[in-house]
């Protein structure tokens, strides 16, 4: 089994996450793809949804996908999120199958401050996606993880999560920015203070 990871922090999850995932499936014939929100993202300060939230955003918005599914490792397991250990965790519960980390550009170019980044980019591969605003240059990469990175094509998509959340709690629309049953689940939930 070829399986995508799309981890993230999903405050709010975006259609960019969504076609990021799509892209990488259809370019590499990925039998699924997991959809994995982290607990304490090492790189972010505070969030504004909990766990448990950005879990249910995820389900709601990959919920007509036939090989997207939720992940939900990474939250259960508290702490700091670390992507090695998540993956050797994987590679015990599911030996022989082979795991592809999905990522945008801003973290293709951010890879080389990833914890145990050499060990990690030997146990999978990772599949970076074009991103507005960071332009990608595999060159600029140590030659280790120049082998470990594959592209995939995406129409790109210039929003970002923080980008969402600040539109919303300065009153504006964040509509279509993120899937119709997210945009619900948050206006139910009264998340990043929004104003229906
Ligand atoms: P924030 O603004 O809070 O950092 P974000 O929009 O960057 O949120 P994350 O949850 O941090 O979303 O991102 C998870 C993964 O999705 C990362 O690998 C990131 O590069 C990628 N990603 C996020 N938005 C896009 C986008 N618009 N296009 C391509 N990749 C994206
Ligand atoms: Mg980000």
């Amino acid at each position: 089994m070829k399986i995508g990871i799309m981890g993230g922090t999903f405050d709010p999850l975006h259609i960019g996450h969504l076609l990021a995932a799509e892209s990488a499936r259809d370019s590499y014939q990925l039998d699924e793809v997991w959809f994995m929100p982290s607990h304490i993202p090492p790189h972010k300060d505070k969030a504004g949804a909990t766990g448990e939230q950005r879990l249910k955003m995820v389900a709601e918005a990959i919920k007509d996908h036939a090989s997207f599914r939720t992940l939900d490792i990474e939250v259960r397991r508290g702490g700091v999120s670390y992507t090695i250990d998540t993956i050797e965790e994987l590679h015990e519960m599911y030996p022989g199958f082979d795991f592809y980390f999905i990522i945008g550009a801003d973290m293709v170019n951010y890879l080389p401050n990833w914890d145990r980044i050499e060990d990690l980019s030997e146990m999978i591969t990772f599949i970076g996606v074009g991103r507005p605003g960071s332009p990608l240059d595999l060159l600029a990469l140590p030659s280790y993880l120049q082998r470990s990175v594959l592209l995939a094509d995406m129409p790109l998509v210039d929003i970002s999560s923080s980008e969402i959340r600040e539109k919303a709690e300065m009153g504006h629309s964040i509509r279509y920015m993120v899937p119709e049953r997210v945009y619900e689940y948050i206006i139910r939930s009264g998340l990043y203070e929004i104003q229906p």
